[in-house]
């Protein structure tokens, strides 16, 4: 048996989005950027995708900006924020993505900017008092806060941070790569949110393409410098393939949210406990299997010391089973999970990470847990 549990790596091509693709990858081949109708016609197809995906998140078309991913669109909002919106500060949390720690640091290390770390609970949930607190004393700070932790699944309450942000006069962005088409999102109301970055590969759309959400109040100039594309604000001929696959996504995604949240809701939750029943002394890590404050699609599991626990995913791939995982690092080692190390996870607790899809079933849950048992007993 074969099945596949990372899907916070990346999701399967959902069979819709690869039938709505089809016909610009055969016959769509002109440039957009060409005035002729071969060019009109592609041109066409972007603009439908934008006010498309705007619709969706209930923001207009202007505020949507395609990019090959959401790597370029956090570095597009935190750089264009510190070059040209004043940004002298950056507040953000030691669990981050790399596509937004390491572009922090290297802000940091060019003496561009001012660097804090909000506290962290001890369930791994920013700590929303320290952020006030640090915010009240700042000059012109970007808060850079993910809505939903990759590695485990700990959600922001991007309401509240948005409030406390716009009391401090700070503009946010938030890395929505994992809650994106996964959670309605309505900007008319969260309208205090400056950037949001969307990655479609996330949910069940191809490789190499999403946007970054600049709130119309916002002004950057481009982070790509080139061509006209995107309205002079991302130069690079446009990956349309991508963009009409990142829309006919949300769609099939927003389509029947309810219930693809609920299938996946239980299958994380009948996983807890076909775990807690088959391996003694397994926890989960931050508030994983808190199900109202966590990502409905991650399941960070933190096992027993083992002396197998450097093959354990090893293992786990050669049964059949797909999953990722890790331990803490300690710090200047490369190897090793800061977001582990920043939750402070005990060292010789092995972390496998399970994460869900529409896709998964019961019966690929119950093949995965008997697996690890096996190799636990
Ligand atoms: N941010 C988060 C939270 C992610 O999980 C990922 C991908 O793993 C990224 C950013 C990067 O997105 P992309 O693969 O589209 O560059």
């Amino acid at each position: 048996m074969k099945v596949y549990l990372d899907n916070a790596a990346t999701t399967p091509l959902d069979p819709e989005v690869f039938e709505a693709m089809l016909p610009v990858l055969k016959d769509g081949f002109g440039n957009p950027s060409s005035t002729h109708s071969y060019g009109r016609k592609i041109k066409s197809l972007i603009e439908r995708a934008r006010k498309n995906v705007a619709k969706h998140l209930n923001c207009t078309p202007g505020e949507i900006f395609f990019t090959s991913g959401g790597t370029e669109a956090d570095n597009m909002a935190i750089q264009c924020a510190v070059r040209d919106l004043g940004v002298k500060h950056i507040i953000t949390s030691s669990i981050e993505h790399h596509a937004v720690g390491h572009t922090v640091e290297k802000l940091k290390a060019a003496g561009l900017v001012e660097l804090t770390y909000v506290h962290l609970d001890e369930d791994g949930h920013i700590d929303l008092q320290h952020l006030d607190q640090i915010l009240s004393t700042s000059s012109k700070t970007l808060v850079s806060l993910m809505h939903a932790n990759n590695e485990v699944g700990n959600l922001l309450p991007l309401e509240r941070v948005s409030e406390i942000c716009e009391k401090h006069g700070a503009l946010f962005h938030s890395d929505t790569v994992q809650t994106m088409a996964h959670y309605r999102f309505d900007l008319n109301l969260v309208d205090k949110v400056h950037f949001l970055a969307c990655s479609a590969h996330k949910f069940h759309g191809p490789k190499g393409v999403g946007f970054l959400y600049v709130n119309k109040g916002v002004q950057i100039s481009p982070l790509i410098c080139g061509g006209s594309q995107e309205r002079n604000m991302r130069a690079g001929t446009e990956n349309v393939y991508g963009i009409v696959g990142l829309s006919k996504a949300m769609d099939v995604a927003f389509k029947d949210l309810i219930h693809h949240q609920e299938h996946v809701t239980e299958l994380k939750s009948y996983m807890i406990d076909r775990l807690n029943s088959s391996i003694e002394g397994v926890q989960y890590n931050a508030d994983c299997d808190n199900l109202a404050r966590s990502l409905y699609t991650v399941l960070s599991v933190s096992l027993p010391p083992s002396d197998i626990a450097s093959m354990l995913l090893f293992n786990m791939d050669i049964m059949g089973v797909a999953c990722s995982g890790g331990s803490a690092c300690t710090s200047g080692a490369n190897s090793g999970s800061h977001v582990l190390a920043g939750i402070e996870a005990p060292m010789n607790r092995p972390t496998i990470r399970f994460s869900f899809s529409r896709f998964n079933t019961k019966e690929e849950i119950d093949y995965a847990v008997t697996c690890l048992a096996k190799l636990y007993a």
